[in-house]
């Protein structure tokens, strides 16, 4: 289905980045696996897409760093000569309450979360324009629509996250690149690990489809709006969440 394109998966060392760039590496697509820290789970990675049949780049990059950003992009076309897809997967939480909150916590999150899903297609948009053909997948996360108590920092720039999805979709729609968001619920990864036990099953528990959400389940909606059967869907927000948001 994707042989021979090329996707850039921002955050892909570890959770729902590593289930994407995995998912696309199976249908057929060489991936750029874009990481921050985490140098042994990435090489994993690279080795369980090699395994797959897939070229794999590594390149670490700090995505809230617009430098870094551009450095991303910039290695993917050496390597590869162009770029099909970018999922913008990359994203931290610092939690706490509003009247607790660090004013470099509130930074932080949305340095990485917004701004950093903003250098990525500020400097994908070029290539992709001058193809004439892209898609950009934004990761967003049910907290932008609904909001969270303790998440002030995080559902603001998810929901920026949706406002941006939706200009940018509007913007670049005439140069054939659509651009669309994705909102998971609970996913269990190593981001939603640290919650209590209570926490969780509390969740199971008010979840209509009764489980929490696996990585490969936001992996295959990136997949079906990565193609050209998604084709006539562009600034759409779409849940992952076993209903739990509707
Ligand atoms: P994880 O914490 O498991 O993984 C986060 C990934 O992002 C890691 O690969 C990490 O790289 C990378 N990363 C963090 N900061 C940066 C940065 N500044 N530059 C580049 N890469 C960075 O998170 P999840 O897989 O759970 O989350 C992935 C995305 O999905 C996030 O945007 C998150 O907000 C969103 N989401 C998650 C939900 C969930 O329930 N898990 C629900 C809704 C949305 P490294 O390890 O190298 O630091």
């Amino acid at each position: 289905m994707f042989k021979d394109k090329v996707v850039i998966v921002t955050g892909a060392s570890r959770g729902i980045g590593r289930a994407i760039a995995l998912k696309f590496a199976k249908l057929g697509a060489n991936i750029v696996v874009n990481y921050r820290n985490s140098v042994e789970a990435v090489e994993k990675v690279k080795t369980e897409i090699e395994e797959l049949g897939g070229k794999a780049l590594i390149v670490q990059g700090d995505v809230s760093n617009f430098e870094d950003a551009k450095f991303i992009i910039d290695r993917a076309v050496e390597e590869f000569g162009k770029i099909d897809i970018l999922v913008n997967n990359a994203g931290i939480t610092k939690d706490g309450l509003l009247l607790r909150m660090k004013e470099d916590d509130f930074d932080k999150v949305i340095n990485v979360n917004l701004k950093g899903a903003f250098n990525c297609i500020r400097h994908v948009t070029p290539i992709m324009m001058k193809q004439r053909n892209g898609k950009i997948i934004n990761i967003s996360s049910v907290i932008g629509i609904c909001g969270n108590a303790g998440q002030v920092n995080y559902s603001a720039a998810k929901a920026g996250i949706i406002g941006m999805t939706k200009s940018t979709a509007k913007e670049l729609a005439s140069r054939g690149i659509t651009v669309n968001a994705i909102a998971p619920g609970y996913i269990v990864t190593d981001m939603t690990e640290v919650l209590p036990e209570k926490v969780k099953k509390n969740m199971e528990s008010i979840i209509p489809l009764k489980r929490l959400g696996k990585p490969e389940d936001v992996a295959n909606l990136a997949a079906f709006l990565a193609s050209d059967d998604a084709a006539y869907i562009t600034g759409q927000v779409i849940n992952v969440d076993g209903g739990m948001v509707m």
